[in-house]
């Protein structure tokens, strides 16, 4: 990996008045080290003294395999290879291949809370895959919330398909947006997802008590003009589908109307999150159909449906998303843009090991 310039390195002494600010000329270079995979810098916090690897912080620190096995570890599987197909492609040991996978997993859940934060996003899509986890009946469903402009995942969540689980993903998706009351979301026919709807997006208020005496009434919800909810009811006999009613649920019409034309459907649906199902099904091992692969542990089910997040949202190029070159490089016409790029979170093309170097703030789980 290319070394980073001691400018972009941050404090990550939580006591230290400088912590988490980058640029200011605080991080020294103190010294080379050896390790097993190369030699490292340490680095030196001149305000509060303290010393660190250039590592400290992303999920290549205390690797002891190369960066490129890494890597390769992780494009293997995250392209919906198992565990034990990836141990012997990359000559590593299965459980290596697992536990690496796991602490990628992890950095990818913490770079993804870093960076999606304050999104301007007008409407988003949300819809739940099935899956297992440690046995065929044990189900372990997982729900995701997209963009359908940028195509981005800002919010991800695993588990029995509860009302629990529509509540972490909506109040998950909403503390990432910029404005949560300029929302419109589609869903399938899943009722929690309108019963929540009002309580996630709606704006609460207190009614007044009729009268002096007794209880005060229980906190409404006002759905604003700017927001709307419209459900895709889908009814299939066996495998095909038979019938779609289009329910608006909640909001203003106009509000809706206004955004299907700013995304150019002609009807209201759910196509972005449905081809997204496709897509996280080829990335995550756990989730390719007919597949031998299995997450035996709710940990690891979690952490790699986190590691195909991140790599699918900062490092893999959607063809939908390509924008035209004003003037062509050769006979290359347009240039290729990955969900982060097209939301403005970066404008380049992260590699995985940008992706796993990325310093992110704390790491309770290996410190
Ligand atoms: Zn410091």
């Amino acid at each position: 990996m290319q070394s980073p310039s001691l400018n972009s390195f941050r404090c990550l002494n939580l006591a230290c008045p400088t912590a988490g600010q980058s640029g200011l000329g605080n991080i020294r270079h103190r010294k080379w080290y050896d390790t097993r995979s190369g030699p490292r810098r340490l680095l030196r916090c001149s305000t509060c003294a303290q010393e660190f690897s250039e590592r400290k912080g992303t999920a290549l620190w205390n690797v002891k395999l190369p960066c490129e096995r890494v890597e390769s570890i992780v494009e293997h599987v995250t392209r919906g290879n198992s565990f034990k197909q990836t141990a012997e492609l990359t000559h590593t040991h299965r459980t290596t291949v697992s536990r690496l996978a796991c602490i990628a997993g992890e950095h990818a859940a913490r770079v993804h809370d870093q960076h999606a934060q304050d999104l301007h996003v007008t409407s988003l899509q949300a819809d739940e895959r099935h899956g297992f986890v440690g046995r065929k009946d044990q189900p372990c469903w997982e729900a995701t919330v997209i963009d359908p402009c940028s195509k981005f995942i800002v919010q991800n969540a695993l588990g029995a398909r509860t009302t629990d689980l529509a509540m972490r993903l909506l109040f998950g998706a909403r503390s990432r947006l910029h404005d949560p009351h300029g929302i419109v979301l589609f869903t399938d026919g899943w009722l929690p997802y309108e019963s929540l709807f009002p309580a996630v997006f709606g704006r609460p208020f207190q009614p007044k008590r009729q009268g002096k005496r007794g209880r005060f009434p229980k906190l409404q919800y006002r759905i604003p003009r700017t927001s709307g909810h419209v459900r895709i009811i889908k009814t299939s006999q066996g495998k095909r589908v038979v019938d779609i009613r289009i329910e608006r649920a909640a909001g203003s019409r106009r509000r809706v109307d206004q955004e299907l034309a700013s995304l150019g459907y002609n009807t209201p649906n759910t196509s972005a999150v449905e081809r997204h199902n496709g897509t996280a099904r080829r990335m995550n091992p756990h989730q390719v159909r007919r597949s031998l692969a299995f997450a035996r542990l709710p940990h690891v089910r979690q952490t790699v449906s986190d590691l195909v997040g991140g790599v699918y949202n900062f490092c893999r190029v959607n063809r939908s998303l390509r924008v035209k070159l004003d003037e062509p490089m050769g006979r290359r016409q347009y240039a290729q843009r990955t969900p982060a790029m097209a939301i403005g979170i970066t404008d380049t093309v992260w590699s995985v090991l940008r992706l796993l170097g990325t310093v992110v703030m704390k790491n309770p789980c290996r410190s």
